[in-house]
């Protein structure tokens, strides 16, 4: 019986010891992670920093060398798809290269609910016409040094219409893509042929278009600094999650394309 007992103690030993072995392993991911990548992950820097624009830039690294993409919500501040897709992207992780995501660009006029500040006048309005020319404020001097600093190849720009742009009845730009310069037409098509594959009624499809208007962040970026850049619009007619979606199927479309995802 003393034999058993001493033999079931030691088998109960080894046990415990395995137990250990596989807590420290399972319940510490974050040091494993650490130790091979040390660059990988979300920090947080905020641009216009001690101003009333102060907004915060999410930079999701993924610790290997790759493109870097920027994703810009709440430019115009009463565009709530953008703003929202763009606060969920900062969740998100890349298998290579750099994700940057600035969810609320214009965070009082987010705060507000408004396209944009009176005393501001449109920040899609602010960015570089020239390229002698500087962007026209605090706020969209701040994002602009943002764009050039961290070298962004990509750029996704979030927003919203009021109408489907097939509907010939007005000029809204709801479900389009406005992409500039024409190196990102490939790309663009494939994002909007992704998204169309769902939709069936044709009116509210996305259509490709070129330029996005002058002043605006995706037209300077695209004109003056070289970057592959597109406004994504949504129509604000359906439901906030069906939009959300569609501006994260285009995001997530992106960066498949770029094998970031
Ligand atoms: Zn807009």
């Amino acid at each position: 019986m003393k034999i058993i007992s001493h033999k079931s103690k030691r088998f109960f030993a080894s046990i415990l010891v395995l137990l250990f072995a596989i807590t420290v392993i399972t319940v510490n991911p974050i040091s494993v992670t650490a130790a091979t990548s040390s660059s990988a992950g979300t920090s947080k820097v905020t641009l216009a920093k001690g101003t009333k624009y102060a907004t915060d830039l999410y930079i999701i690294e993924s610790g290997k060398p790759g493109p870097v993409v920027l994703i810009v919500g709440g430019v115009h501040g009463n565009e709530t798809a953008g703003y929202t897709a763009a606060a969920k992207v900062t969740q998100w992780k890349v298998d290579k290269g750099t994700l940057l995501v600035l969810p609320k660009a214009n965070k009082l006029a987010v705060d507000k609910k408004v396209r944009y500040l009176s005393s501001m006048g449109d920040l899609n309005r602010d960015f570089p016409q020239s390229s002698k020319e500087s962007a026209d404020n605090t706020l969209s001097r701040a994002i602009w040094a943002a764009v050039k600093k961290y070298d962004v190849d990509w750029l996704m720009d979030m927003h919203e219409g009021y109408d489907y742009y097939k509907s010939t009845s007005n000029s809204s730009v709801g479900q389009s893509l406005i992409y500039y310069p024409y190196k990102t037409k490939s790309t663009a098509s494939t994002i909007v042929n992704t998204l169309n594959k769902e939709i069936s009624t044709y009116y509210k499809k996305f259509t490709l278009l070129q330029y996005p208007v002058k002043g605006s962040l995706a037209r300077a970026a695209g004109q003056y600094l070289g970057v592959h850049s597109f406004i994504f619009e949504t129509c604000d007619n359906p439901s906030l999650s069906i939009r959300v979606n569609y501006q994260l199927k285009a995001a997530k479309t992106l960066l498949h394309k770029l094998d970031m995802m």
